[in-house]
């Protein structure tokens, strides 16, 4: 098979590091464009990066010589995945598509656009049909807090009908990006605050549960309050939940419900975990340090699932914000869109 070509765009932040790492031999993509800003345009990726904070130990050494591009619609591939910092990513990537680019995006820009899929493959995968028929698009993946959240409680939303949630996060340093995280007092520390994110939490799951209508989605009313914190770990994001169901099923129906749920499971992707969603027995898990990497980062991990006296049920969850929460759910939304012809 021919792989198809894509880049990266902010190849050089945090979940560009991510996307370098996951594209290696990958096999539907090969790698062949990494886009910085222009002051790191014209350098090797090596170059670039060796003074930078890496999320891995080292830098992958397919990508160690590759001359990083300026960010413009000249580059050789079909597919981009980006990873642009907010600022600058909703107008970059509308120039793609404009320029005949599919994109591939983890940025808040364009995920509430009417015609744009804002999609975790598990849950929503009939949310593509928005772009049918059309060459170029975007296609997004929701905010890392958002995505975790959202898978753990669509099969229990599609079962019994969520009603209320109340979350509270506790986000790893990575989240915040690498100029972030350097800017940040989080030795001895804890910070009560993300700019953006807990309405990012109370409106994108909104959208992703969704029922598509007509080619237009109607949003799921659910309530949601997010409380988001940053908290001194580097990776993998943390949340405890209490939650109403419209039905009041057992703990066990719960358990059930989350354990059999995989949709994706006769699609073979290359990044979906064999098991989305797992549930630990141990009353001091699911914790950052021991699970992130569950299923090479891409399940959520489900633990502590019991009675709450305010909302009905309550857990903790956790999952790799960089790879689920970010890389590793783009490249996924891609592998999507191949197995469903949408890549040419
Ligand atoms: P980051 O570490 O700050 O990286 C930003 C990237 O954008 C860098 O590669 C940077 O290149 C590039 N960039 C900045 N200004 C540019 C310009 N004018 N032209 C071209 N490139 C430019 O951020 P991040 O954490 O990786 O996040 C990337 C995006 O993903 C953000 O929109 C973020 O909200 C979203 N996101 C992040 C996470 C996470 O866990 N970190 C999760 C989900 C979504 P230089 O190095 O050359 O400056």
């Amino acid at each position: 098979m021919n792989k198809i070509k894509v880049g990266v765009l902010g190849a050089t932040g945090a979940v560009g590091q991510r996307f370098v790492q996951l594209l290696e031999n990958h096999p539907y993509f090969e790698l062949t464009s990494l886009v910085a800003s222009e002051k790191n345009a014209n350098k090797t990726y090596e170059e670039t990066m060796k003074n930078k904070w890496f999320v891995s130990s080292k830098i992958p050494e397919y990508a160690k010589n590759i001359i990083l591009s300026e960010c413009k619609p000249n580059l050789n591939c079909n597919l981009v995945f980006s990873a642009l910092d907010s600022s600058i990513a909703g107008e970059v990537e509308t120039e793609f598509v404009d320029k005949g680019y599919i994109v591939s995006s983890n940025s808040k820009n364009h995920r509430m656009d009417e015609d744009v899929p804002l999609l975790i493959p598990e849950v929503n995968s009939n949310h593509l049909d928005l772009i049918k028929g059309k060459s170029n698009f975007i296609v997004t993946n929701p905010n890392c807090s958002t995505i975790g959240l959202t898978l753990a409680l669509a099969p229990l939303h599609k079962k019994f009908g969520v009603e209320k949630i109340f979350v509270s996060t506790m986000q790893a340093l990575s989240g915040a990006g690498y100029p972030g995280v350097s800017s940040l007092d989080i030795f001895d520390n804890v910070i009560p605050y993300i700019s953006g994110e807990e309405e990012k939490m109370e409106s994108e799951p909104l959208k992703i549960l969704g029922e598509l209508n007509n080619n237009k989605i109607n949003n799921a009313s659910i309530k949601i309050s997010a409380h988001c914190n940053r908290v001194g770990v580097k990776d993998g994001h943390l949340e405890t939940v209490s939650f109403e169901l419209k039905e009041k099923p057992t703990i066990e129906e719960i358990k059930n419900e989350l354990i059999e749920f995989n949709p994706l499971k006769n699609l073979n992707l290359p990044s979906a975990p064999k098991q989305p969603i797992i549930i630990l027995k141990e009353e001091n898990r699911p914790q950052p340090k021991y699970d992130k990497d569950e299923g090479n980062g891409m399940s959520c991990v489900v633990g502590r699932i019991r009675k709450c006296s305010i909302l009905d049920y309550k857990m903790v969850l956790l999952f790799h914000n960089t790879i689920r929460g970010a890389a590793g759910g783009a490249i996924l939304n891609a592998e999507l869109l191949h197995k469903r012809g949408y890549l040419k």
